[in-house]
């Protein structure tokens, strides 16, 4: 028997996997079972004092993802023998990786992917996994969909269910348990008591921070000494009546060499310009994302620390420039042009192939495998939903053979 711990973008697909090729599959996650609907009740901060969320609940972060899909670190992987080539492509199609349709396209994106060209950047509509025909375009993908036109981790592991795999909700894994250095099971909370099972595979899908306190507990002391969070801001101004807050959000994409431009409607922005007759849908917003050094950690209290460096800001400065005259061109008034508070998107490397497991994402404990983004070397500085689904599907097939 294989035991998953946690459902979002690792833990999902390999569940599926494994089940769908008739492989005892028991999946336990911290939160609870809800409906995609209801999923921005289950935010929560991983620390007081660094600008970083995720939520807690079937389906992990993916459930309040934009369902943005984008290939990421395929060479840097390669350095370790990891090649994702098939497994991207198996992996896209699976969740129907496609750029959205024009009637999906509304005019606050059409604006940001014509800004874009016009000044000569790399400039395309964003690959996502949303199905038009059921997508009512009303700009709350972050919420949770409310009409499930949006992938999330939660359908996978609904598809494991259906072939054969066993969910336990409301379980928190705090240990895993070996002897010998073979792993032997996993030790867990549920209804405050605390229960045992048996298993001698055990992969780990926690997340970059719930990976880390898992493996610390279970004597890998090195996990989450180092971490990156692809830091991000949102950039936008006063563009009357664009009504971009409704529109599906991150639908456009930018890419320069040192950040990832994408329009992204911030409320924030608005707060940010004095006249009170503003409104939500007089915004036009970009998110800027960079990729950071590893220079993060996770202390022994379990909270995240950000150490941000020269690098960081530059990038950060560079994506913000860009965005700027991207607004410009696409209309918005330059003198309300301002910026959101400086925050993290993806928490990862906390556990990077080949420092904490191997190319087969295996720790030094036998049996003891990591699938989540704490495996990632380095910071993609893109969404990197995709990526770990690839390394899940990759770590599936190798599991399945073994
Ligand atoms: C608002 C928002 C929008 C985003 N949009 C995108 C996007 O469009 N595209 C993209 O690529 N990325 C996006 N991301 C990032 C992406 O969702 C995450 O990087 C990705 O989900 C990380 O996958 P994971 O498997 O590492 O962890 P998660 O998906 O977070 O899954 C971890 C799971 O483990 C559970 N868990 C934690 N600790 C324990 C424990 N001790 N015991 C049992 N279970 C546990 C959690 O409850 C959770 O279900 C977004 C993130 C946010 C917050």
């Amino acid at each position: 028997m294989i035991i998953i711990v946690g459902t979002g973008a690792g833990g999902g697909i390999l569940a599926y996997e494994l089940a769908k090729n008739k492989i005892p599959v028991t999946i336990l996650e911290k939160g609870p079972y809800i409906d995609s609907k209801d999923a921005f009740n289950y935010y929560d901060k991983y620390s007081e004092d660094v600008d970083l969320l995720t939520t807690t609940c079937i389906g992990g972060a993916t459930i309040v993802s934009m369902s943005n899909m984008v290939r990421a670190l395929d060479e840097e992987l390669l350095e370790y023998d990891v090649d994702l080539t098939e497994a991207y492509e198996y992996v896209e199609q699976l969740v129907g990786v496609h750029q959205l349709d024009d009637s999906h396209i509304g005019k606050g994106t059409q604006a940001f992917l014509d800004a874009g060209r016009e000044l000569g950047l790399t400039t395309l509509k964003m690959p996502k996994a949303i199905r038009e025909e059921d997508c009512i375009q009303c700009g709350r993908c972050a919420f949770g969909c409310p009409v499930n036109a949006k992938w999330s981790g939660k359908d996978f592991v609904d598809m494991a269910i259906e072939a054969g795999a066993e969910l336990i909700c409301d379980a928190e894994v705090i240990e895993v348990l070996s002897e010998n250095n073979n792993a032997t099971g996993v030790k867990y909370i549920k209804n405050n008591n605390e229960k045992i099972i048996s298993a001698d595979t055990v992969v780990l899908a926690a997340g970059a921070i719930g990976s880390t306190l898992i493996l610390r507990k279970s004597g890998i002391e090195e996990a989450g000494r180092q971490l990156f969070f692809d830091p991000f801001v949102s950039v936008g101004g006063y563009l009357k009546d664009v009504n971009f807050n409704t529109e599906v959000q991150m639908a456009g994409l930018v890419i320069g060499e040192n950040f990832v431009l994408s329009p992204h409607f911030s409320s924030f922005i608005r707060a940010n310009i004095p006249d009170d007759s503003v409104a939500d849908g007089d915004i036009l917003s970009i998110m800027v994302k960079t990729p950071d050094e590893c220079r993060g950690y996770v202390d022994d209290e379990g909270d995240v620390v950000k150490i941000n460096t020269i690098h960081d800001i530059r990038f950060l400065a560079e994506g913000t420039a860009t965005a700027g005259f991207i607004l410009e061109r696409a209309g918005v008034d330059p003198s309300t042009i301002g910026s959101t508070v400086y925050r993290g998107a993806h928490p990862g490397g906390t556990a990077p192939i080949g420092k904490i497991v191997d190319s087969n994402q295996q720790t030094e404990i036998e049996g003891l495998y990591v699938s989540d983004a704490s495996v990632l070397p380095i910071s993609p500085g893109k969404p990197p939903i995709l990526t770990i689904l690839a390394l899940s599907k990759r770590l599936a097939d190798y599991l399945i053979n073994k």
